[in-house]
């Protein structure tokens, strides 16, 4: 149809050409044809034996049963026979702007007193390569960290093909309020850049959201809680950010826009206000009770936990910061507990970047599973249920027709041993292979 409108539109410019004049169409791309021993789809219940995956373009074109499909004449055969093959991942939670800062190197606050905006976004190009290649083809990277826009020319990099990396939802530069965000510490007399744009009183808070989506944000962060400490009774008390007024324009704004609030909130107060505040999802969420829980599951708010973040880095025991630290831990599998089987929507974030991108992002998946998760599930969280919350069901995160050709593959069984998802050795994104490792073995 697309090729008869054209021939139409050439006909009226210029009178008297003959069709025979008009292009001849493009021979389709050659498909690539990817033999599945097992696949996990990221939405069926189960996983199926012996299928057969047909790539054209970009675009998954048809999936099926080996013995059913013929492949088609001159395809390229990529044969996983051997290996369980799964949808491309998704990480909602990345800083790519982060590079799991070492105290002894300066920690957070060099990166920006010290380091040339350049020389962060080189680093952030082998962070977004470094998710790329262990399978992770989609990321919603939550904040720049003082880095401005920096997130948004990263992914116009990945999308024009100059550098490899994943599909990238940026945030920007994430909101908080005076006394919400580092920088801090320092003399009062001298000023330090902050990590987060800084937004005082509705009008504010309003205008920020603005000059954020106006310059490339796809969704908005928010910091609504900030500081954590225990209190005398033991208690794990977060020091609260924005108003009530402050996240409601915010939302307000986002949401004119079509886009949607990702919130930072561990528990209290700052969490209260962000439900209220009609955040669509909660980062972190260390503390949820009944009523946070039961307000998620009417709203429909998603929870992005981020457990295996917080089993690092301790204070040492019998401090102040030591004790939270570990207060922290104990509550938050708990709360992923309850709002897990409360029936929450639960989607895989990790906060790569708060640690080092030479570590397995896929450390996420076996806490997922300590805490209740089945391995699909948390597999699910990682694909499809991302994918819904990213409004993009049915075109990532699922191995069907129709899908984006994300395709990643493992050797093992995810479902009986989800740490074998650290291990991926084949990565297709956009139907191009980024990565092709297949373990070599002998003949059977
Ligand atoms: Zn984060």
């Amino acid at each position: 149809m697309r090729l008869a409108r054209a021939a139409a539109i050439l006909c009226l410019a210029l009178p008297g050409t003959p069709l025979a004049a008009a292009e001849p169409p493009k021979p389709a791309p050659a498909p690539t044809v990817i033999r599945a021993g097992v696949l996990i789809d990221g939405t069926s219940a189960a996983p199926r034996r012996n299928q057969v995956i047909v790539v054209r373009g970009n675009r998954i074109e048809s999936v099926g049963d080996a013995a059913a499909v013929k492949v088609p004449d001159g395809a390229r055969l990529v044969d996983l026979g051997r290996s369980t093959v799964l949808p491309g991942l998704i990480d909602s939670h990345t800083h790519i702007f982060l590079q799991g800062e070492d105290p002894a190197e300066g920690g957070y606050d060099v990166q920006l007193l010290k380091h040339p905006a350049a020389f962060r976004a080189a680093r952030a190009t082998v962070s977004a390569r470094r998710a790329l290649e262990q399978g992770f083809t989609t990321i919603r990277d939550v904040e720049t960290e003082g880095a401005g826009y920096g997130d948004v020319g990263i992914k116009e990099a990945i999308e024009a093909g100059y550098i490899p990396g994943p599909r990238m939802f940026v945030v920007t530069r994430a909101i908080s309020t005076t006394g919400g965000y580092p920088l801090e510490g320092y003399a009062p007399e001298i000023t330090v850049p902050k990590g987060v744009q800084i937004v005082d009183g509705p009008v504010e808070a309003r205008k920020a959201a603005r000059e954020q989506l106006d310059n490339g944000a796809d969704w908005i962060k928010v910091y609504m809680t900030h500081r954590s400490w225990l209190d005398r009774q033991g208690n794990l008390v977060s020091q609260p950010t924005l108003t009530l007024e402050e996240i409601r324009a915010i939302v307000d704004e986002a949401h004119g826009w079509g886009r949607k609030v990702a919130c930072h909130a561990y528990n209290g107060i700052g969490l209260r206000r962000a439900l209220d505040g009609g955040c669509d999802s909660i980062e972190h969420g260390l503390e949820l009770d009944d009523a946070d829980v039961a307000q998620m599951v009417r709203q429909g708010t998603w929870y992005c936990p981020t457990l295996s973040i917080y089993y690092g880095g301790w204070a040492p025991a019998g401090t102040p910061a030591g004790e939270r630290d570990r207060k922290r831990v104990a509550l938050h599998g708990p709360s992923f507990t309850k709002a897990l089987r409360a029936g929450v929507k639960i989607v895989f974030g990790t906060d790569v970047g708060g640690f080092s991108w030479s570590e397995p992002i896929a450390q996420e998946f076996p806490r997922m599973v300590e805490f209740g998760m089945t391995p699909m599930q948390a597999i699910q969280a990682a694909t499809s249920k991302a994918a819904e919350m990213l409004g993009r069901p049915g075109e990532l995160g699922v191995v069907a027709p129709g899908a984006l050709a994300d395709v990643v593959a493992v050797d093992g069984d995810p479902l009986s041993d989800v740490k074998v998802l650290e291990r991926v050795h084949f990565v297709m994104k956009d139907g191009k292979i980024y990565r092709d490792d297949r373990p070599v073995r002998p003949p059977d």
